[in-house]
C-alpha cells in the first residue's frame, strides 16, 4: 500500500536503518557529538538564529511557542483544526484570544491582520500555519509577518511550519518562531518537534514559562548539546539521517532541488487531477499536498484503498467525506505520484463518473518532465 498522507509520511530506508542501532546514553560524548551534528544541519535547514529540538508531537511545540512568547493575548488564525488549535493553547494556558476565523479553504489576509493588531494593543503574538494541513491551503505568512512588525516589532510571530519546514524555503526575516514536527514534511516517526527561534524570541523566554515546555531551559541546554530531559535519542539519531539524505539529494543537488522538485511534482498532480474535471479545494493552494473536494470524496478514496493500493488522507470535522489529501511532502518517487493520479481516474471510471482515457498520467508526465520533452523535440 503506498502511504500518500500528508502526515504521517514514509520513512525512507536510510532513516530506518540508522534508527536500528543499539540504543546509546543521552549524556555521553558520543550522542553529543551526534546532537551536534543535528544542530548543524538544522540551522541550515531552518536559517533561524537557534533552533530547539522537544520529545513531543507538534502540538507540544506549539503549546511551547504560545506559553513562551505569548505573555497577554495571542492573536490567531483559524482557517482549519491547526488554526483552531493555538487559540485552544492560549485560552488552556491563561492568556486572552483573539481568533480571526476563516472557512477552511479560505486564508488569511494581510488587511484583517493588521486591522486587528491595531484594534487590539495588548496583542503581544500572533501565531498563524503556513501551510493549515485541515484544508491544504497555505496562509501569506511572510508578508503577514511584515506587516504586523512594521505595526509593533515587539509582537512575537509564531509560524507553524509542521507541514511546510522541509517542503519549501520560509522567508524568516520577519518571524520569531519557525515550528516543525517529525512525522510530515520530515518523514520520521512521530515525537519529534522543532522549534526555530529569533534572537528577539530568545530575550523574550526570558527566565521562561511552564517546566518539561520552558524554553529557557532547553536553549541553555542544547546550546551545549544536550537536553534539560532525556533526548529522543534514536529519533534524533534519525533526525540526523533524514537530514543528511536532504542535503545529499539527487547527488548532492540538495534542498534548493528538493523544493522544486515538490513544487513541480505538486503542480503537475494538481493539473492532472483538475483535467480529469475535479476541483482544487483551497483558494491558496499549499505545496505540501493537493487536497480535492468532491460529492464522491469518500467513494474515491475507499476505491483507492481496496482497488489500487494508494492511502491518502480525508477530511476531518465538517470536511469528513468531502474532501482528499494526497501528500507532496518527502522524498516521493515521481512514478508513485504518476500512479496516485492515474488511480483517481480509475476510480471516477468505476464510479461511472468519466470513461478512462490516461488523462491524469498524460497531463501528469507533460507538466513534470516539460523541460525534458522539449529539449527532445530540438
Ligand atoms: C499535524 C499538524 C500539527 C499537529 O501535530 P501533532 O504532531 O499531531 O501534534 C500541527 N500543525 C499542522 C499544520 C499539522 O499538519
Amino acid at each position: 500500500m503506498l502511504l500518500f498522507t500528508p502526515g504521517p509520511t514514509p520513512v525512507p530506508e536510510s532513516v530506518r536503518q540508522a534508527m536500528a542501532t543499539p540504543t546509546l546514553h543521552h549524556r555521553t560524548p558520543e550522542f553529543e557529538a551526534i546532537f551536534k551534528e543535528t544542530r548543524d544541519l538544522l540551522f541550515k535547514l531552518f536559517a533561524t538564529d537557534e533552533v530547539i529540538i522537544l520529545a513531543s508531537s507538534g502540538t507540544g511545540a506549539m503549546e511551547a511557542a504560545v506559553t513562551n512568547l505569548c505573555h497577554d493575548t495571542l492573536l490567531s488564525v483559524n482557517s482549519g483544526k491547526f488554526g483552531e488549535r493555538f487559540g485552544k493553547i492560549a485560552l488552556a494556558s491563561g492568556l486572552k484570544n483573539v481568533e480571526i476565523k476563516h472557512e477552511w479553504d479560505t486564508p488569511a489576509s494581510v488587511e484583517e491582520l493588521v486591522e486587528a493588531v491595531k484594534a487590539n494593543p495588548s496583542i503581544d503574538a500572533l501565531a498563524i500555519q503556513v501551510s493549515e494541513s485541515a484544508g491544504g491551503l497555505r496562509h501569506p505568512v511572510e508578508e503577514i509577518a511584515a506587516a504586523v512588525k512594521a505595526i509593533n516589532p515587539s509582537i512575537m510571530i509564531i509560524a507553524d511550519g509542521i507541514t511546510a519546514v522541509g517542503v519549501e524555503r520560509i522567508d524568516v526575516e520577519n518571524i520569531d518562531c519557525l515550528i516543525a514536527g517529525s512525522q510530515k514534511a520530515l518523514m520520521l516517526p512521530p515525537g519529534l518537534a522543532i522549534l526555530g527561534l529569533s534572537n528577539e524570541a530568545i530575550k523574550k523566554t526570558g527566565e521562561g514559562k511552564g517546566y518539561y515546555l520552558n524554553l529557557a531551559s532547553e536553549i541553555k541546554k542544547q546550546k551545549q548539546n544536550t537536553t534539560a530531559y532525556t533526548a529522543a535519542t534514536t529519533l534524533i539519531i534519525g533526525l540526523r539521517a533524514v537530514l543528511q539524505e536532504i542535503e545529499s539529494y539527487a547527488d548532492g543537488a540538495g534542498v534548493g532541488k528538493l523544493f522544486c522538485d515538490t513544487a513541480r511534482r505538486a503542480k503537475a498532480t494538481h493539473l492532472a487531477l483538475e483535467a480529469l474535471g475535479l476541483h482544487i479545494y483551497p483558494k491558496t493552494p499549499a505545496k505540501s499536498m493537493v487536497t480535492i473536494d468532491d460529492k464522491n470524496a469518500k467513494e474515491i478514496r475507499d476505491l483507492l484503498k481496496t482497488d489500487f493500493g494508494v492511502n491518502v488522507a480525508g477530511g476531518q470535522d465538517h470536511l469528513k467525506g468531502k474532501i482528499f489529501r494526497i501528500n507532496q511532502m518527502g522524498l516521493i518517487e515521481t512514478y508513485e505520484t504518476v500512479w496516485v493520479v492515474n488511480a483517481v481516474e480509475l476510480a471516477l471510471a468505476k464510479l461511472g463518473r468519466r470513461d478512462f482515457d490516461g488523462t491524469a498520467s498524460r497531463i501528469f508526465n507533460e507538466e513534470y518532465f516539460k523541460s525534458m520533452l522539449k529539449k527532445e523535440e530540438k
